[in-house]
């Protein structure tokens, strides 16, 4: 069968993962089990599982092809038209590039809805960072932002992130995209932090839409976002955003040493924000082993640990 875009995309070079392959496992048509307000794709009804997808051997001879093909592959993203874990043989394929990927690292983007299949949860173990989304705790908006599939049931999304978190021995982040007068008010936020507590995930990246989507939303301003990662006091928070303002910020020592436990900063955050006499404080306080650089999936924070 012939697909309309090709199985495999890039390579791309990433910031995060280095020069990413990516995977479609849905070339044909958007199947997914959300219908997002912002979404990128065409619209598509919402589908429970793919019914037309490439077979786990052509994937597998396409991507042998391509990594003898490429000098440099650092990972192997899976994503799709859609939804990836919605393919029917995840748990084939993620075993058979497990056999072919030596030191190649594997990435799921998911929108994490079926993380309580007890299949894919346990297929999802086995990829080395699963990054999953979670816009909204309340029924009411997660109805309004993703537009599920009839039976997708939101507190058993969380509940199985959490137990996913603590017993995956890889890389798990958490994604959350705010939308303006959707999921941007203070009652989800607090919800959507207590539900981070809950599920401590490596990594939250927050983000908002940046190209227009097909329905007529807005995006948050970056002062949401900066507020959010306030708000997720203790949390590694990468906020995601072009064009960031640049602001000059003074921070003593003191300040600094306070700071970092409730808001772990990125090297981003640092260069937007802190003054350049801010910058050698902090310089300073890493020499003295007051401050690490900790990665976590391929963005550094300054911790105090
Ligand atoms: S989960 Fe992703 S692919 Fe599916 S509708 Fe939402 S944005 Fe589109």
């Amino acid at each position: 069968m012939s697909y309309t875009n090709s199985i495999i995309f890039g390579p791309i070079p990433s910031r995060r993962f280095g020069i990413s392959l990516g995977i479609d496992l849905s070339p044909g048509k958007k199947q997914c089990n959300y219908d997002c307000l912002y979404c990128e794709l065409e619209a598509a009804p919402t589908v429970e599982t793919m019914d037309e997808y490439p077979s786990v051997e052509e994937i597998i001879k396409e991507i042998k092809t391509n990594l003898l093909k490429h000098d440099r592959i650092d990972v192997l993203t899976l994503t799709a038209n859609g939804e990836p874990t919605l393919y029917p043989k995840l748990d084939e394929l993620i075993n058979e590039i497990n056999k072919i990927k030596n030191d190649t690292k594997t990435l799921i983007l998911s929108n994490g809805s079926t993380i309580y299949d007890e299949s894919i949860y346990n297929t999802l173990l086995k990829i080395d960072t699963v990054k999953l989304s979670l816009d909204c705790v309340s029924q009411k908006s997660f109805k309004k932002l993703d537009r599920f599939h009839k039976g997708i049931d939101i507190s058993k999304i969380i509940k199985y992130m959490a137990k996913f978190s603590k017993e995956t021995k890889n890389l798990f982040v958490l994604e959350i995209l705010f939308v303006k007068s959707i999921n941007d008010k203070k009652e989800e936020i607090d919800l959507l932090y207590k539900a981070v507590q809950e599920i401590n995930p490596a990594r939250v990246d927050i983000g908002t839409i940046d190209r227009p989507p097909a329905y007529n939303i807005k995006p948050v301003p970056f002062e949401t976002l900066e507020s959010v990662a306030k708000t997720f006091e203790g949390i590694n928070v990468n906020i995601a955003y072009k064009n960031r303002p640049v602001q000059e910020l003074s921070f003593s020592e003191e300040d600094i040493l306070s700071l970092l436990p409730r808001r772990p900063l990125t090297k981003e955050d640092i260069k937007n924000t802190f003054s350049e006499e801010s910058k050698i404080h902090l310089e300073k306080l890493v020499n003295e082993n007051k401050i690490n650089l900790v990665n976590s999936s391929g963005v550094d924070f300054y911790k105090v640990l």
